[in-house]
């Protein structure tokens, strides 16, 4: 009898982690941390409630909501493997170091060390997709899935049921990525993510067409156009959309997005425009510090920088020296989540990380660029797969999502935290 084990992730995004037992092999699948409360301890995703006792760990993408917790399993004493992307195991160590920086800035105990991402290290399988791996008598095969450079699913056969697990996709082309195909074998267990249950979001090219208009009517005011930005995949994608626009100014890249775009330039069998990606990094200028930061803000420019949600990274920075400028810029290039800076400053105008609040005078405004299926590519994904049983996960939003699909004809079932589904 196979069940599938959630250890976090359920009617919540954030720390995915899905358990697959067998009978004969324990595959875990993604193991994340909770962003917003990296200390989230109902206790079931932790390493001892999960145990240490794994026939391999695979992670689908870099982000930490999906493999924020893994180094965590080898402080603990776990020796076995760890499957993902060359591109995954590139991008996820930048993120897990700059965990271990931030832990020890703010004083926090730490989870793991860098002895533990060397100890991972050592036990890493690099897989590509297309490629199929044995795990005891199962078999693993990895997709792309469209949502970040390095992202993929696992179709894990078990033998007696085929189980497709998603991670985090998108199935529309953006300027950075071609969109995950859902062109699948037989599958019977369709383990879903649902970011975007309820939300349709608008066609790529016409938002990437009002945010290159927007740059252009605010660079016109002689300002600077500030562009927060995750530093893995939206700071790409937003190169190229100003390279594709043709926008007139020097354009600037800062923040993690650095280390980011030199890494996923080395891997550009995920990319859709390599070539172009390559050179619009070599016309941004990096500045190194806060001299050169300040010369970017001389004249009318766009800076490209981290971070997304607008929490630290050099936007700290950049927002304390045009706050008060009203032919200054902010246009943020994703959803921002409750609780953030970001969606702070949407909701009162206020930046709040400042001590005193900086009362923002400068133009601001969202445009929801998305690494996720939007409401209508989630219902189109699973007719195409057309499975026995859909399991929704990664979203606030996933039993609604399961009582439409049942009123569509399909069988499925919204998962609570900690609970064990047989399939
Ligand atoms: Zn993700
Ligand atoms: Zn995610």
């Amino acid at each position: 009898m196979t069940s599938l084990k959630f250890l976090g992730g359920c009617r919540e995004v954030g720390r995915s982690g899905v358990l697959l037992d067998t009978g004969a092999e324990k595959i875990l699948l993604d193991y994340g941390l909770k962003l917003s409360d990296p200390e989230a301890e109902d206790g079931i995703g932790r390493p001892e409630k999960v145990g240490l006792n794994l026939d391999g760990v695979f992670i689908t993408h870099c982000h930490l909501d999906h493999s924020g917790m893994v180094p965590r399993l080898y402080n603990r004493g776990y020796q076995g493997s760890t499957y993902a992307t060359a591109t995954t195991f590139d991008l996820a160590k930048t993120l897990w170091e700059d965990s271990i920086k931030i832990a020890k800035m703010e004083g926090r105990e730490q989870d793991f060390l860098e002895d533990d991402l060397k100890k991972l290290e050592r036990n890493q399988r690099r897989v590509a997709v297309g490629q199929t791996v044995p795990v005891g008598n199962s078999n693993v095969s990895i997709y792309d899935a469209g949502h970040v450079p390095g992202s993929s699913s696992f179709l894990v056969d078990t033998g007696d049921k085929t189980v497709l697990y998603t991670g985090d996709i998108n199935t529309i082309d953006t300027r950075l990525m071609k969109g995950t195909n859902p062109n699948y074998p037989d599958v019977d267990v369709l383990v879903m993510e649902t970011t975007y249950a309820d939300i349709n979001h608008s066609p790529r090219k016409k938002l990437e067409k009002e945010f290159a208009e927007k740059v252009k009517e605010r660079l016109a005011k002689d300002g600077t156009v500030i562009v927060p930005s995750f530093a893995i995949g939206r700071s790409q994608e937003m190169l190229l959309v100003l390279k594709e626009h043709g926008i007139d100014a020097p354009i600037y890249l800062d923040g993690m997005s650095v280390e980011a775009t030199k890494k996923i330039l080395r891997y550009p069998e995920f990319l859709r425009y390599p070539d172009e990606l390559k050179e619009a990094y070599h016309d941004a200028k990096t500045p190194a510090d806060d001299d050169e930061r300040k010369r970017a803000l001389e004249g009318p420019s766009v800076i490209v920088t981290t971070a997304g949600m607008l929490g630290g990274g050099p936007f700290a920075y950049y927002i304390k020296e045009i706050y008060d400028e009203e032919n200054c810029s902010i246009l943020m290039t994703g959803y921002q989540v409750e609780g953030t800076a970001g969606r702070k400053l949407l909701d009162t105008g206020i930046y709040e990380p400042e001590k005193q609040g900086l009362d923002v005078q400068c133009y601001y405004e969202l445009f929801d660029f998305s690494a996720h299926c939007g409401r209508k590519e989630l219902f189109d994904y699973v007719k195409a797969i057309d499975p026995e049983k859909v399991v929704a996960m990664h979203g606030d939003e996933a039993e609604n999502f399961i009582s439409d699909l049942k009123e569509r004809g399909y069988d499925g079932v919204a998962p609570s935290n900690g609970e064990e589904v047989q399939i």
